[in-house]
């Protein structure tokens, strides 16, 4: 996809992200100043950051910083190293932390970070200065009380020990709270590697049950084997499921008798790319309208359209990838009877545990597995319930009964606080 096409889906996202916290809030009866006041992050920072290269050459990247909402406590989210990050895509996907927080009740408003670049061609080297260029170029608007990044695409625990222990220099104290999705021993938590995943496979299970399906048996194919889609493999493996389908950036597997999921994921590099090895490659746009009951999109943005909704075989779509599905497409889904369970809600594991880790950090004091696996079971579960019974009892679809979930604490803060 060349990068004007690109920018333009990323612009398409932004807007069509407005139209629904739109229709969300005049659903809720909120006056026309909220929609004005949540419409856009509160603040955006636009920084330039100049990075030694291995060859002697200095390259200067762009790196931005959204935060979206701090009515209810400081702004979460992660920093994103992917070629096609625009502003617009950093500000949809803030809006988006936004209603993740709200419906999993945090303490947090939504923020997000993205630097247009591509990290599977940089040395660790070069990755680390621009880690910490970033560290130093948005440093006046982050920390642990105000905004506290976390990994994202194509970024990982080693990217957030260096952008503390830049922030822990620069303010001269040392500062595990200022971001998540640590290393353990740097303070980060049990269970935060893999919390988007067990999170996805907690609302998948809730999902099941209400259309009386079981996760035993069924046929279900996860698009991206990344940090989620690649924990996820394992634990639906695990749980009896038959993984028919999966793919990486450069293609997809597909065999209606299940893949060997154990020899792909020994076989994946570090960026999750694994299909090349295969002769029978099929491409990502394919594998999503192959035969199953459940379809997992664990990729990236705009992967279910108008284009394809029609033609999607699952029963069940959970997005464990931030905005997989487009509005239109939601539409179409719903309509066809399909049971979606929004990226807002079914990507929330992620956050959740990072909010454990924040709060271990805060206390100095750490807690064990299971503890923090069951904290997060029971936060999930009763999201779950709480976003399908508003779908249920308003007839509207899962997406729009998120946003109305995630914003109705939001709405409440800026009131209290008298903003509105
Ligand atoms: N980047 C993840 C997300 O989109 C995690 C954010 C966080 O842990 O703050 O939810």
């Amino acid at each position: 996809m060349n990068v004007s096409q690109k920018s333009k889906e990323n612009k398409d996202v932004f807007t069509s992200t407005q139209e629904v916290i739109r229709t969300a809030l005049q659903t809720m009866n909120e006056p026309p100043a909220m929609y004005d006041l949540l419409k856009e992050p509160m603040r955006m920072l636009t920084v330039r950051i100049p990075v030694k290269m291995d060859d002697g050459s200095v390259k200067v990247f762009t790196g931005y910083r959204a935060q979206h909402n701090d009515s209810i406590g400081p702004t979460k989210g992660g920093v994103r190293f992917h070629p096609d990050v625009t502003e617009e895509e950093v500000k949809a996907l803030s809006m988006w932390m936004s209603i993740k927080c709200g419906i999993v009740n945090l303490p947090y408003g939504g923020g997000k970070g993205g630097i247009p670049c591509d990290p599977r061609t940089m040395s660790m080297r070069e990755l680390e200065g621009l880690s910490r260029g970033y560290v130093r170029a948005i440093s006046q608007i982050v920390g642990p009380t105000k905004d506290i990044p976390a990994p994202d695409v194509y970024t990982n625990a080693q990217v957030m020990a260096w952008m503390m222990d830049e922030y822990s220099r620069i303010r001269e104290f040392d500062s595990p709270s200022f971001i998540t999705g640590k290393p353990i021993v740097l303070g980060g938590s049990y269970g935060r590697e893999s919390s988007t995943a067990l999170g996805v496979t907690i609302v998948l299970q809730e999902a099941v049950n209400m259309a009386g399906m079981n996760v035993k048996g069924s046929r279900i194919i996860i698009q991206g084997f990344g940090n989620a889609g690649s924990f996820l493999a394992k634990f639906l493996h695990d749980a009896g499921a038959i993984i028919v389908g999966i793919s990486d950036a450069r293609g997809a597997l597909y065999n209606q008798e299940g893949l060997d999921i154990l020899e792909l994921l020994d076989r994946r590099d570090s960026f999750g790319t694994v299909s090349h090895l295969f002769p029978d490659r099929i491409t990502n746009q394919e594998l999503l309208v192959k035969e199953c009951d459940i379809l997992i999109p664990a990729a990236i943005e705009n992967q279910i359209t108008e284009q394809n909704a029609h033609e999607i075989k699952a029963k069940i779509v959970v997005e464990a990838a931030n905005g997989p599905t487009t509005y239109a497409a939601t539409e179409i889904l719903t309509e066809r009877g399909v049971l979606i369970v929004p990226d807002v809600l079914a990507s929330a594991g992620g956050v959740v545990v990072s909010y454990f880790e924040w709060v271990q950090n805060n206390q100095g004091y750490y807690w064990p597995l299971e503890e923090i696996n069951e904290k997060l079971a029971n936060i999930l579960t009763s999201s779950f319930q709480k976003v399908y019974q508003t779908a249920q009892t308003r007839g509207i679809n899962m997406r729009l009964a998120a946003y109305i979930v995630g914003l109705k604490r939001i709405t409440e803060a800026v009131k209290w606080r008298g903003w509105i």
